[in-house]
């Protein structure tokens, strides 16, 4: 075994529903504006078609954590959004073969911290630090589904109040096209995750709320604010 200066951060795991087994997590894509009531909310541009960003692995947290509130912010949002996870890698895929890359789909919150990316935005400068930030990517346990698409309602609470409600067959990229854009991109690999998106309804977090969110047929994800 290779020497290292200091011991390796370990793999980020992931859970799968009903199996000790864990996903391997390798990269986290998001998709942006892939709502049109939710770019319409930011004032996006009707004629502007969705694109991706990235989060570091280790942003991920699992269901059921307490997590901080975020460092650097007094405006951290929530955006519940269909995660998608690769079992099988390619480049190029097209959108008819796109669903036998799926491993299965978990429900992810993707946390942004709306005031640093407000800023960026009006400087035109890059999102990461408004989006892959430590803790940014909770992440519920992940149902196999493999070679499936999945459709059904998408909700996020908050201490038992509905912010975001919506459907997932409201996406402007399906998962098939989501997962052939990705692949155009980047060479896709196992252990991808791919965040597809936030319906509209997004909003402010505060410490000491209690996050429920949703999809039929996956287990849903819940996490507090410390
Ligand atoms: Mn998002």
């Amino acid at each position: 075994m290779t020497a290292t200066v200091f011991p390796p951060a370990p793999t980020v795991l992931a859970a799968v529903d009903g199996r000790e087994a864990r996903f391997p997590v390798r990269r986290i894509f998001c998709v942006g504006r892939n709502y049109a009531a939710h770019r319409a909310e930011m004032g996006g541009d009707d004629r502007e078609p969705p694109f991706f960003f990235t989060k570091p692995a280790d942003a991920l947290v699992l269901s059921g954590s307490a997590i901080a509130y975020a460092r650097a912010t007094s405006d951290l949002h929530h955006e519940v959004e269909l995660v998608i996870a690769i079992g099988t890698g390619g480049a190029d895929i097209p959108v008819a073969e796109a669903l036998a890359h799926v491993f299965g789909y978990a429900v992810g919150v993707d946390l942004t911290r709306r005031d640093l990316q407000a800023a960026a935005k009006g400087k035109g400068q890059p999102w990461d630090s408004a989006k892959g930030f430590d803790q940014s990517a909770p992440l519920g346990a992940i149902v196999e589904r493999r070679g499936s698409d999945l459709k059904g309602a998408i909700r996020l609470d908050v201490n038992d109040a509905t912010r975001q409600a919506s459907q997932i067959s409201n996406m402007i990229w399906s998962v098939p096209e989501i997962i052939a854009e990705c692949s155009r991109l980047w060479c896709l690999a196992p252990g991808d995750l791919i965040f597809t998106g936030t319906p509209e309804g997004v909003g402010a977090l505060v410490p000491g709320d209690r996050v429920r969110a949703a999809i039929d047929g996956l287990p849903e994800l819940t996490f507090t604010l410390a």
